[in-house]
Order: C-alpha cells, then structure tokens, then sequence
C-alpha cells in the first residue's frame, strides 16, 4: 500500500494541473489515471488565451495552430468571417496537451501512475482514505476527484452527480499534405442547427476535428445527421471522418457542493463546464489551480476542510458560470439575432473576443448593455427556458 499526503484521480488538464500546485507545496502526490498515457479524449483540444494564461508556463510545445479568426454562419446562411488580429484560442491535441501537463506535474515531484483504474474511495474515522485500484490500494489524508463526468470519486464520496444535460459528437478529418488553407487559423462555427448548441471545425497540425454538441435530449438523437450537415455544409467528406466519439458535458446544478474535509472535486467532475461555450478546459485549469492552497492549508492543519476552494469558486468563477448559463439560454431562443450581432457589430464581436481573451468576464458584458441589463438576466433567461422547454425536450 502506498502512503501519501494527496491522492488525484484522473490527469487531464484539472487532475494534473491540481497535482502540480500541490505538489509544488512540499506534500506528496500520486497522480493515477486509468488509461495509458499519451491517451485520447471526446474534445475539440481548443485552448482559450484565458485558459492558457492560467497556467505558469507556456502551452506552445503542444500548439498546433493559433485561433486569431472566425468563420461564422447560421444554417446554411451567408458566412462572415472576423478577425481578431490576436490569439484568441491555441488548438491542441488532448493526447499531446495531457501528457505535457503530467510532465509539469512530475517535474514538481508528482508520481503519475497511468493505467490504473480507480475503483473505490473510502474515507475512515479518522478523515484519512484507502483509494483502491484493481492493482492494489493507497492511503492518503487527501483526496481529489478529477476523474471527469460521473468520476468514481465524486460518486463514492457522496458528492451530488453534475447534470449530464448536454453531449457533443466528433471526429477528425486527416489532410496528409496539410490543412486547406481556408480552415487554418480560424475557427468554422455554424448555428442554428443543434439544439442548445452548434457546429464546429477545429483546425490542427495535419487534421481538422468537426463536431456538433447540444441539449442531449433534443440534439443527441439528431448529432450523427448534424455533422453529416456540417460536413456537407463545409465541403468536407463525412466519410472520411476519423475517430467518431460521443460523450456527455457536465453541467454544475446550482448549489452544489465541491469540497468537504480531505475531498474535493474538480473540473468535469465538479460540472464545471462553460454553459455556453461548452468549453470546459478553462475551467479545469482554473478549479485544479485554486484547490492546491486548500489542501496546503488543510495538509499543514490550518484548516479543518477544503471548504475555502468552493468558496475561491463561489467568490471568482460561479458568478460568472451563472451568467454563462443565463446567456446559454436567451442565445438559444433564437441564436439569429446574436449570430448576425457577431458577424456585423464591431463592440459585439471584440467583447466576445475580450472575453475569450479573459479580459472580461460575462458578468461585464452583460453590463455594457446597461445597468439593468444585469438585473434582467436572470428573469430574461427564466422566460427563455419555458419558451425553449414548449419547444424543444431538453432532458
Ligand atoms: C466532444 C467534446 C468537445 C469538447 N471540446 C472542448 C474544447 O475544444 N475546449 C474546451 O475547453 N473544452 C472542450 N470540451 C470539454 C473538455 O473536454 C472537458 O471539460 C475537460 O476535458 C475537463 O477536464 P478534466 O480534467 O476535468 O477531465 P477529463 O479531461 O475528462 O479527465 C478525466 C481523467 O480521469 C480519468 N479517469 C476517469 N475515471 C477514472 C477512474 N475510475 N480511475 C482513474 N482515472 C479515471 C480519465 O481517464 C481522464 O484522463 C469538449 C468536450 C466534449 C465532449
């Protein structure tokens, strides 16, 4: 049996990002992840400029191409494309961009063990925890579940299941002699299709990845004929898409809870994907970063339980969640009014791109529009969700 300060299970961006700060502060770490790395997941890889200033070092070793513009377009309307004449989002692959951030891990003297399935999480009287693999088990006075959507640990320990409201479907097309020029650079997004969600395509070193995501119950049925669509909108082969996956985004439920004493939970594990952009790598980054200085404090017996971490995240990033979601829901009203605001009003176009940018916040932009704009957020998108509930089943 293993004996250590902290246990994280899962290494993708909020599992190893957590060990990293963690063990950066003196305590001892295992990093355990059931696949074997370097591994694939269901994502598109795109990294917002926000995400990537989250961490203390640069992401470049694993960039592929650099987002500086967007191909927008409604169904099979007219397309605009604007650019940003900046950075607005590195894309990567998660095999390459995982395993970097394990490294960086280890290099602040984390040991990353893959291939190891977690399977149960006890805590004992004594708050200490036995986690077991099917190899054996660990003890350790901390643990963190980063095991993403449904994760073991989040389960075993009674914390409250993310809703599993939305999913997404990709897959990548290969062009042996390089990406085709008009999807390089830029990022292809077309609305109006999916329910609750849109269309992508991804541009990366010798492939694009297309994909469709939206409400589960409305868009899951339909996302193999939307990316069809999508393909065929875009003039690309269906059929010569690689790697088809599905998978779900977790979606936080307002009050839950995210930590208790020697637990907590991060990243998809914790629901903490974007509601509207549905981008979720940010947020890992940005719950494995604050939960390190609450286990430091707990590990050095200053605080009783990592309730301080929630309470980063209720002061720094739920707010701006609830604004997200908010918006997730008047956008999909009737996503026709914000597209074509996008595609032809300059301030529109640059506060997405400040806010990709993580120079403002949805909070902010919401109040560019007025001081009650605001205020009305709320009741706006309570009006929203019963117009779109009649419409559409959302699950
Ligand atoms: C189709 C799709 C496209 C997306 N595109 C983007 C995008 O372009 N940009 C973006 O920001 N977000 C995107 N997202 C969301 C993003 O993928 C997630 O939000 C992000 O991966 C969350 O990181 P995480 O570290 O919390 O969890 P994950 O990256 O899911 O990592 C969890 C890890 O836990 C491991 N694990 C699970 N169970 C166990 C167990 N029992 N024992 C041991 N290990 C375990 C897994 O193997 C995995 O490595 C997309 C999601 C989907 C589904």
């Amino acid at each position: 049996m293993t004996d250590v300060d902290v246990i994280v299970v899962g290494a993708g961006p909020g599992g190893s990002t957590a060990a990293r700060g963690i063990a950066a502060g003196g305590a001892s770490v295992l990093l355990l992840d059931r696949a074997k790395f370097p591994r694939d997941k269901p994502c598109g890889g795109g990294v917002t400029v926000r995400g990537a200033n989250i961490l203390p070092f640069s992401i470049d070793p694993v960039v592929e191409d650099v987002v500086t513009q967007a191909r927008m377009r409604l169904r099979e309307r007219r397309e605009v494309t604007r650019n940003a004449k900046a950075p607005l989002t590195f894309m990567t692959q998660r095999r390459r961009l995982d395993a970097f951030l394990v490294e960086k891990a280890q290099e602040m003297g984390a040991e990353f063990r893959d291939g190891q399935t977690v399977t149960d999480v006890k805590q004992f009287a004594d708050s200490t925890f036995e986690v077991r693999t099917k190899d054996g088990s660990h003890h350790a006075r901390v643990v963190i579940g980063a095991d993403g959507a449904n994760g073991v640990v989040g389960n075993r320990l009674g914390y409250e299941a993310a809703g599993e409201s939305a999913v997404a479907l990709e897959g990548n097309i290969v062009f042996p002699g390089g990406v085709p020029s008009e999807f390089r650079g830029k990022v292809t997004l077309n609305f109006g299709h999916v329910p609750g969600g849109y269309g992508w395509v991804f541009p990366k070193g010798d492939h694009i990845n297309v994909g469709v995501g939206g409400w589960k119950a409305a868009a899951g049925p339909i996302l193999r004929a939307a990316l069809q669509r999508l393909c065929r909108t875009y003039g690309l082969d269906f059929d010569a898409v690689t790697g088809l996956r599905g998978h779900h985004l977790p979606m936080q439920r307002r009050g839950m809870v995210m930590a208790a004493a020697g637990s907590a939970v991060v990243g998809d594990a914790a629901g903490l994907v974007d509601p509207l952009s549905g981008e979720g790598i940010t947020a890992a980054l940005l719950s494995g970063t604050a939960v390190a200085p609450s286990v430091r404090d707990y590990l050095d017996g200053r605080v009783a339980t990592l309730a301080g971490y929630q309470a980063t995240l209720e002061r720094e990033y739920l707010p701006e969640f609830e604004a997200s979601r908010a918006l997730m829901e008047i956008f999909n009203v009737n996503p026709a009014p914000f597209v074509w605001m996008l595609q032809h009003l300059g301030p529109f176009w640059d506060g997405a791109c400040r806010m990709i940018r993580g120079e403002v916040t949805y909070i902010d932009l919401t109040h560019v529009a007025g001081p009650v704009s605001y205020h009305l957020l709320g009741p706006t998108a309570k009006v929203s969700r019963l117009i779109t509930s009649r419409r559409v089943t959302r699950g």
